[in-house]
């Protein structure tokens, strides 16, 4: 049996301190374990939350991290999947039960016992705290372990295992294609992502942004249009164009513009704020045979089609590389909506003296 490995990451100490240099053991390898060098991290608005201790149940020191690419420097002796030298990807999950209904349906984030979080959650055999991917080192059982497609850009990977499947689950589970008309609130991360990908599977895409000075970068990114959400007479004049609308705010935000934008059985699905909305109105609901849905991340088998999807097609995201002691910067950025339109953490710079 291997040893533990010891490895160094950032981690926040408490709800109010900036992320710091942390140093910690990764298991040793189980016998479907793989371990694997962290190359780059994104960094997802979640992680923020999360370091903010924002929902309430973090524990601390928390070490972020959930959008991971990296190389394989060792295998269990029961691996089948990967061989040393490998690049793998490990999004938001590293574990689920494996047998209940929706683990068989590879739907493992709805696990009926919980999936294991990469961060947050706790190992299913020594109950030990998971710490996430803003380190050097990361052990993962195989089965939560994705296979990163030849030719897609490894330093602009890691986005997709979190904002790419979060904003692809949903669009498939929508039946999104040719024709379907989408709008996404909020371009950022996630929405960046559900514009690149609506856009590549067909759909007619609708940016609804806060302001217009997304306009130029909506457009680039693939969408047809940018609908400015504080203006009311735009907004009055959209009703009924949406078939699907996917909602990234991250934090308390009011649904009810949004709901008229729906067509008759249109949905909007929240992906953003986890905890209370301001009260939305049954009006627009009833009279219009509107829903509200919400839907976290997506299974292991999805994710794989996703990569697979965005190599075929070339969808990458758009990213701003930094350092690892940039991160509370980047944080600061973050919550002012100030990135284009996600951070990634180079992680070679994690033992990298600050440059002058
Ligand atoms: P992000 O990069 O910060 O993007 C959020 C966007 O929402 C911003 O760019 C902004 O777009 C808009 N926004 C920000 N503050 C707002 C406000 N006060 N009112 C209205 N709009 C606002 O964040 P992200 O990484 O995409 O994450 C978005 C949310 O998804 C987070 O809450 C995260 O925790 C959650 N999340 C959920 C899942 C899941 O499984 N469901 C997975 C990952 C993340 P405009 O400037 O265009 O208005
Ligand atoms: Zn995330």
């Amino acid at each position: 049996m291997s040893n533990p490995i010891k490895t160094t990451g950032y981690a926040a100490a408490s709800a109010t301190s900036p992320l710091a240099p942390f140093h910690f053991e990764r298991r040793a390898l189980r016998p479907n374990d793989i371990a694997m060098e962290v190359l780059y991290c994104g960094v997802c608005h979640t992680d923020l939350h999360w370091s903010h201790n924002d929902w309430g149940w973090t524990i601390f020191p928390a070490v972020p991290g959930h959008e991971i690419v990296g190389r394989v420097i060792e295998v269990g002796p029961e691996v089948k999947r990967y061989q040393v030298g490998d690049h793998v990807a490990v999004g938001c999950m590293v574990d689920s039960c494996q047998h209940c209904d929706q683990c068989k349906k590879d739907e493992e984030q709805l696990c009926r016992e919980g999936n294991t979080g990469t961060y947050g959650g706790f190992d299913r055999f020594t109950k030990e705290y998971t710490l996430g991917g803003y380190s050097k080192h990361l052990v993962v059982r195989e089965e939560f372990a994705l296979r990163i497609p030849d030719g897609l850009d490894l330093t602009r990977t890691a986005p997709l295992l979190c904002a790419g499947i979060t904003t692809y689950s949903p669009l498939r589970t929508w039946n999104v294609g040719p024709g379907s008309r989408v709008g996404v609130i909020g371009l950022g991360g996630l929405g960046h992502m559900a514009v690149k990908l609506a856009s590549g599977m067909g759909a007619h895409v609708t940016v609804l942004s806060r302001t217009a000075n997304k306009m130029a970068d909506a457009l680039a990114l693939g969408a047809d249009a940018l609908l400015v959400s504080t203006d009311e007479e735009a907004m009055a004049k959209a009703a009924n164009r949406f078939d699907l609308i996917i909602d990234t705010v991250p934090v308390k935000h009011d649904l009810n513009p949004y709901m008229p934008l729906l067509d008759v059985d249109g949905t909007l699905v929240l992906v953003g704020q986890v905890g209370p909305l301001a009260e939305p109105s049954t009006v627009p609901l009833i009279l219009g045979r509107r829903r509200i849905a919400g839907s976290p991340i997506g299974g292991i088998r999805e994710t794989q089609e996703m990569l697979d999807f965005c190599a075929k097609k070339n969808i990458l995201p758009d990213i701003e590389m930094i350092r690892m002691d940039q991160i509370n910067d980047a944080f600061a950025r973050l919550e002012k909506a100030d990135v284009r339109y996600r951070f990634v953490i180079d992680m070679a710079t994690l033992n990298a003296p600050a440059a002058a």
